[in-house]
């Protein structure tokens, strides 16, 4: 048990977005930011903030949910976006090597919860739904999401 948790609620994307850009100044080529969140929980929108933060046009960032995964430049540091949410098989998951393309760029990782084994040092951010617009967010280090698998 760690005690390292961070508790937030936001009230609109932008607010959503903003924790993502005031995240960004904390990674560094290797870091990992494992999002948890159903659909529409704004993974997505705090991996816009993210990319804005690491000097990368927002703008550029949409739902890789087609694409399974997006590669960001231009920034400080490569921004590489990856929603595992069309993959069930673990198999395929470890094929994406993401532990290699990592090490050279943030990775951000949304459906994080399907990853076959953990990122030893990865941040977690669990974003769930609360009335209307609002979300709440837990920040925390690794290995949160296994202790409550
Ligand atoms: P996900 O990637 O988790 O499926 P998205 O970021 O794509 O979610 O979408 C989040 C949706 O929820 C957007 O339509 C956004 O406008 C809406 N929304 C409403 N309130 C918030 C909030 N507080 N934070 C993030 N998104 C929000
Ligand atoms: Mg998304």
């Amino acid at each position: 048990m760690n005690d390292r948790r961070r508790y937030l609620t936001t009230r609109s994307q932008d607010e959503t977005a903003d924790v993502g850009r005031r995240l960004a100044s904390a990674l560094n080529a290797g870091s990992v930011l494992l999002l948890v969140g159903d659909l529409g929980a704004g993974k997505t929108a705090l991996v816009r903030g993210l990319a804005e933060g690491l000097g990368v046009a927002p703008d550029e960032v949409s739902s890789p949910t087609f694409t399974l995964m997006q590669e960001y430049r231009g920034g400080r540091v490569p921004l590489i976006h990856v929603d595992l949410y069309r993959l069930n098989d673990a198999r395929e998951i470890d094929e994406l090597g993401l532990e290699e393309l990592g090490l050279n760029a943030v990775l951000a990782i949304e459906w994080a919860e399907k990853l076959p084994r953990p990122f030893p040092d990865a941040i977690e951010v669990r974003i769930d739904h609360g009335d209307g617009d609002e979300r709440r967010l837990t920040i925390a280090a690794s290995p949160y999401l296994n202790e409550n698998a």
